[in-house]
């Protein structure tokens, strides 16, 4: 571990911008389980099953008992991982964060140039008047919970696996990742398309790529490989970084 943590080190420092691409992974030490958890919520929801919008408009109920429990998640707490990921944009070593996560919690680890890919369960809009409510305002005691306008159906801002992601987001992303050459790919299988492409893309950028994983997922593309948990990964980083500079 000794030395992949100094080539990380060193690549996060020598890039000109760096950034991070993060995935369910980086959440399980806040206690969300990622897609693999036994016992955790993909295993008993099956995603293909749950996580489509014609599901979802299908049979609303059914797929509201998963919905509930995911936005349980909104009471998790950043992790160590998630607080140095912050102070890292904060010093400028890294510039920003892709994140697949719906958690919010990069923001509330106070990590400001964010984008949430998937979207986040901050909020909620309702499928007939499309208007737009924060989750402070969903009364949670009624599965599904109704519009408090037009009792239609509520679905939280996520991107479901048969949606698109919206234009402005794939746009802020296009923007943040021109110019990447250094990219810190933290708790991702990456293996839900398309935020897959973007490990490659700092490839044919000319950049590098650090992988940050329990289990190996990009395979010969990693620059740096470090396997092991997020937070003490980043405590290694951050120590490495500070008696360094
Ligand atoms: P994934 O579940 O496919 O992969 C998670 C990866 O993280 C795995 O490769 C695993 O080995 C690794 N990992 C687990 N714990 C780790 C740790 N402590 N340290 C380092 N690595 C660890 O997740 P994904 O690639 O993000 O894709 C899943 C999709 O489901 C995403 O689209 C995401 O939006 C959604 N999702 C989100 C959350 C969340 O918001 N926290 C949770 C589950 C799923
Ligand atoms: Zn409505």
């Amino acid at each position: 571990m000794d030395v992949p943590i100094k080539e990380a080190a060193r690549l996060l420092k020598s890039s000109k911008k760096a950034i991070a691409l993060t995935g369910a992974g980086v959440s399980t030490e806040s206690g969300i389980p990622d897609f693999r958890s036994q016992g955790g919520l993909w295993s008993r929801f099956d995603p293909v099953k749950y996580g489509t919008l014609s599901a979802f408009k299908r049979n609303p109920v059914e797929v509201w008992k998963m919905l509930a429990e995911l936005i349980s998640i909104a009471d998790a707490r950043p992790n160590q991982g998630h607080l140095i990921m912050a102070e890292f944009e904060q010093k400028n070593i890294i510039k920003g964060i892709i994140t697949q996560n719906i958690d919010m919690l990069h923001f509330k680890g106070g990590s400001k140039n964010v984008i949430e890919f998937h979207g986040a369960i901050s909020s909620l809009t309702c499928l007939g008047c499309k208007t737009q409510f924060p989750l402070s305002a969903l009364d949670k005691k009624t599965i599904p919970p109704p519009c408090p306008h037009c009792q239609s159906l509520l679905k939280p801002d996520v991107v479901f696996f048969d949606e698109q992601i919206p234009e402005e987001v794939i746009e802020k992303s296009r923007d943040l990742m021109r110019g990447v050459d250094c990219l810190l790919v933290a708790g991702t299988s990456c293996s839900v398309m398309p935020a897959s492409f973007f490990p490659q893309q700092v490839l044919d950028q000319g950049g590098t790529i650090i992988e940050l994983n329990l289990e190996p997922t990009l395979g010969h593309r990693a620059t740096v490989v470090l396997r092991a948990g997020f937070s003490k990964t980043m405590q290694l980083l951050q120590k490495e970084i500070e008696d360094h500079t």
